[in-house]
């Protein structure tokens, strides 16, 4: 049995998948997005140490709130970098027959073993991805996130061949995403896949910046300010080919 380490739990999940929705936040993430509101889930071995049952447990609580499309969904941090543990408790709420979503930003994403294996099989108990592509151009990816995104738009080709179902999410930052070139090209990638079920502008927005002072860190993003509605329509057309 895996034990997983897990920031929080949120009861009413109503952003992340389809539905009213349990959402776990995982401990642990690679990445160092500028923009990042989790900035307390960075550290992997923190948070809560819990089981696969025990969180299934106190998920299917409030399963009389998920109606047809509900059920868990697993965020993070980066919940790829506790595969084992997730790939148990997806298989777990399979059997109680509970839909899975998987949001990552695919960081660890890998065709190597032991990795693509064992992605392989989490899969098979995955209903939808939900997939953040953080910068289309690999240069802003790594200034934006400290990696690059070569393996990140491997994985979403990958679950296209595969048809596997994946929402496909962006955050939208004035100076450094909100770029009319950068928004077609993510586009123009997004028409290359055929699994897409839906593309979400998600708004850059700095609520989580206390969290990187408290842990003394800089956050330098302090003076960009949320795009405007009209950038935001204008982001969701261009993402959606609705020009
Ligand atoms: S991938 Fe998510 S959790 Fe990790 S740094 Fe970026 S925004 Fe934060």
């Amino acid at each position: 049995m895996n034990t997983g380490y897990i920031h929080s739990t949120e009861t009413f999940g109503s952003v992340d998948g389809p539905g009213v929705r349990f959402i776990i936040f995982m401990q642990g993430c690679a990445m160092r997005c500028r923009y990042c509101h989790n900035a307390d889930t960075w550290k992997l071995k923190a948070g809560k140490a819990m089981t696969a049952d025990e969180l299934l447990d106190k998920a299917e609580r409030y399963r009389s709130y998920w109606g047809e499309d509900g059920g868990i969904t697993v965020s993070g941090g980066e919940p790829l970098l506790q595969l084992d543990f997730v790939t148990e408790l997806f298989k777990k709420a399979k059997k109680r027959g509970i839909n899975t979503c998987l949001d990552t930003a695919g960081q660890p994403f890998a065709r190597g073993e032991p990795f693509f294996s064992k992605f392989n099989e989490l899969l098979k108990y995955t209903d939808l991805l939900l997939v953040d592509i953080k910068h289309i151009d690999d240069n802003e990816h790594r200034a934006l996130t400290g990696h690059g995104n070569q393996n990140i738009l491997d994985m979403l080709r990958f679950l296209s061949d595969i048809k596997k179902p994946v929402w496909i999410r962006h955050v939208l930052v004035p100076g450094i995403t909100d770029n009319d070139e950068y928004l077609r090209r993510t586009r123009g990638f997004i028409d290359s896949l055929q699994n897409v079920e839906r593309v979400e502008i998600l708004p850059y927005h700095s609520l989580g910046a206390y969290k990187w002072a408290a842990l003394g860190l800089d956050y330098t993003l302090e003076n960009t300010q949320p795009p405007t509605a009209d950038r935001v329509k204008n982001a969701e057309m261009i993402l959606n080919n609705k020009e």
